[in-house]
């Protein structure tokens, strides 16, 4: 079921939005050879908690920490660990919180050190797909405008685009309807309503889009072991512009706001 939020009730989850985004970016300059990923697990509990929200991921269907934590050739669903990440690798972080009951889910792939240029351009144009997806966010428009901006500039750069993990609905619940694929028809699928609030999450792989769930029945990783980059943020569709709920930098997109 898709469920509409008041301004009011969008209201609170960019409060929610607001927290994670500044977690995300303490994060982000937390990143860098030889912290391991459960100090940024903690960091990131601490900052949640010490705020007065809850982190949404920690014993989610049993996951057992705040953020993913996903190097290389793993997507998602990443376990932190005790191992120093070292340079030369890339590391994707995935967070989710609660406040006062409204969820804000937001992703990032940052590099370690130094990384060689085509992986610099993979995290870049999985961005970008983020922001092209985002713009087609609008009342009126279709699911499938969101999914076919992802897929046409993904594959536009010779990049795969992950399929068996989607974007999704988002308020009370971390994942509510619709799911929102990173691929599709524009012109196709669901209409786009005002006061819907959606997770678009492009996955993008530098190899073939295909992949599988590790042993712990958690970590997803590309087939052929490619890099991949994932970018994401929580939105609300508006009659006008989007409004990204866990973005507060910059203006990088005169399409949203
Ligand atoms: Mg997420
Ligand atoms: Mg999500």
């Amino acid at each position: 079921m898709i469920t509409l939020k008041s301004p009011q009730q969008v209201d609170r989850m960019r409060e929610a939005g607001k927290l994670l985004y500044e977690v995300e970016t303490a994060l982000r300059e937390a990143i860098h050879p030889g912290i391991t990923t459960n100090e940024l697990d903690r960091m990131a509990e601490r900052m949640i908690r010490d705020a007065g929200a809850i982190p949404s991921f920690k014993g989610f269907e049993g996951f057992p920490a705040t953020i993913c934590a996903s190097p290389d050739d793993m997507v998602v669903h990443g376990f932190p660990d005790d191992k120093p990440i070292e340079s030369g690798h890339i590391l994707s972080v995935d967070c989710g919180l609660v406040l006062h009951g409204w969820q804000a889910d937001s992703a990032f792939t940052a590099p370690v050190g130094e990384i060689p240029k085509e992986i610099q351009e993979l995290i870049r144009v999985t961005e970008e797909c983020f922001w092209l997806g985002a713009a087609q966010a609008r009342e009126g428009n279709r699911l499938g405008d969101i999914g076919y901006a992802v897929q046409e500039h993904a594959e536009k750069h010779g990049f795969g685009v992950v399929r068996d993990l989607t974007g999704h609905g988002i308020g009370t619940e971390m994942h509510e309807d619709p799911s929102v694929p990173n691929f599709g028809k524009a012109g196709r699928g669901l209409r786009l309503r005002a006061g819907m609030t959606i997770a678009i999450e492009p996955m993008i792989a530098k190899g073939d889009w295909k992949v599988y769930v590790k042993d712990d029945g958690w970590g997803v990783v590309t087939r052929d072991h490619s890099w991949c980059s994932h970018y994401e943020h929580t939105l609300a569709i508006t009659g006008d512009k989007p409004e990204i709920l866990t973005y507060h930098g910059p203006r990088v997109s005169e399409d949203v706001q």
